[in-house]
């Protein structure tokens, strides 16, 4: 039995990254950058006003309250480049600054003296002092042209598509999507939720979730099938998905020391080499690794659902986020509400909820109902709180590593030495 870090240590060396593909930005919500992307153009593109007011020339010295000027005419957002013709020009919020003025006085700041037949301002005066520069956007200011705008390894969540689409990027290169197949075992396992249970039957809960999650986690899920707990029909499955093509594979039950925990035994049929089965964890102590003939990766994973849960989290999702180029994670660590106790000689992955205290603090409230098979505390936790092997009692506001649900989660809180 290999311990938590050395297991997440070994799934690391054995993924590595996809490879790339180009894709348009409008389809690539969610995916993974594959290289940097470089500002093709500086943001904003033009020196332009922040504000609804009047363009000016300080040429760099302070603007005392009471200084008139003329008014030329106006710029509008949108109105192309010219030079300055006057004193000043009215100008609008994103409109660029006619060549010439350097400073912008909003409308809230200056009186109009004089206005044409048309009722636009011909003359005005400032009402408060104005520094030189003030109110305006430069050019390049929020990035220039040639800079990083996203490293390799960026998730393309709405933020980070934001500033592309600024940008006027059309194509990116992204990771491919791991493609998984995904087999929940087990002769008690009814699939079909519209059909009614015999005697000793239950629905199958690991394989919808795994689907959710895999997906969320960005990988796509390419087969996905209920099977019976039978070597044979089990083997057939796998190489059916080998020969598809699949990344991963990753299944639910038959993985402990049961009569029928065929798992091992078939993975030897299939010629896999198997790295790890048997962890100092729980929930999850059968969780097994290998490597498939043809390079995929296989995750046998307990199937009472939460082990199903913690192993996915733990270690498909670590194989995940190698396979797509991501940076691996860097746990929280965050103080417990309670004093937890637990079994020393096993890290125990805990359903917990962080939450907040009145004056607003966070701290880990590990959830009543830990047992492997209980689903309904899942319901209530945001996290899942990872307790150290050696410990049996553990106080109050000890600092305990914290994992969000999902790895695409985890950069919600950034590294300050990255
Ligand atoms: P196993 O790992 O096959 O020994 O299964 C452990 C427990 O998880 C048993 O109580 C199973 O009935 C249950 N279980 C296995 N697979 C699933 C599944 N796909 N959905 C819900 N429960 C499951
Ligand atoms: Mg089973």
């Amino acid at each position: 039995m290999i311990g938590v870090e050395d297991a997440i240590a070994r799934i690391r060396a054995a993924s590595s990254a996809l490879s790339a593909e180009h894709i348009a930005l409008a389809d690539a919500r969610g995916r993974v950058l594959a290289e940097d992307v470089v500002a093709p153009m500086s943001l904003p593109p033009f020196d332009n006003s922040a504000m609804d007011g009047f363009a000016l020339r300080a040429n760099g010295n302070a603007i005392a309250a009471g200084s008139t000027f003329a008014v030329e005419g106006e710029q509008a957002a949108g109105d192309a480049a010219r030079a300055a013709r006057g004193e000043a020009c009215e100008i609008m919020t994103g409109a660029r600054v006619p060549d010439g003025y350097d400073s912008v006085v909003p409308v809230e700041e200056i009186e109009v003296l004089e206005r044409d037949a048309a009722q636009r301002p011909t003359r005005i005066r400032t009402t408060s002092e104005a520094r030189p520069g003030q109110h305006l956007r430069r050019a390049g200011e929020d990035i220039a042209a040639g800079a990083v705008a996203l490293r390799a390894g960026h998730v393309l969540d709405p933020y980070a598509c934001m500033l592309l689409d600024a940008l006027g990027i059309v194509d990116v290169a992204v990771r491919s999507k791991p493609r998984v197949a995904m087999f929940a075992t087990g002769r008690e396992l009814v699939a079909d939720p519209r059909r009614e249970l015999a005697s000793g039957e239950i629905r199958d809960s690991n394989g919808p979730y795994l689907e959710a999650k895999l997906r969320e986690a960005g990988a796509e899920v390419v087969r996905r099938a209920t099977l019976p707990d039978d070597a044979e029909t089990f083997v057939a499955a796998v190489r059916d998905a080998i020969d598809a093509g699949v990344d991963l594979v990753v299944s639910t039950g038959a993985v402990s020391m049961g009569r029928y925990d065929f798992v091992p035994e078939a993975l030897a049929m299939l010629g896999a080499e198997t790295v790890f089965h048997k962890l100092r964890l729980r929930p999850g102590k059968p969780v097994l690794f290998a490597t498939l003939p043809q390079g995929a990766l296989f995750f046998g994973l307990p199937g009472n659902p939460i082990s199903t849960a913690v192993g996915e989290r733990l270690f498909v999702e670590t194989a995940l986020r190698r396979m797509l180029g991501m940076a691996d994670e860097t746990r929280w660590r965050l103080p417990l509400a309670a004093e937890t106790r637990k079994k020393p000689g096993f890290a125990f992955v805990q359903k917990a909820a962080l939450r907040t205290d009145a004056d607003g603090g966070v701290r880990v409230h590990p959830l009543r109902g830990q047992e492997s098979f209980r689903i309904v505390p899942l319901r209530d936790a945001n996290a899942w709180a990872l307790l150290p092997e050696d410990d049996e009692t553990i106080a109050a506001g000890t600092l305990v590593e914290v994992l969000p649900l999902s790895h695409m989660q985890s950069n919600l809180i950034g590294n300050a030495d990255a």
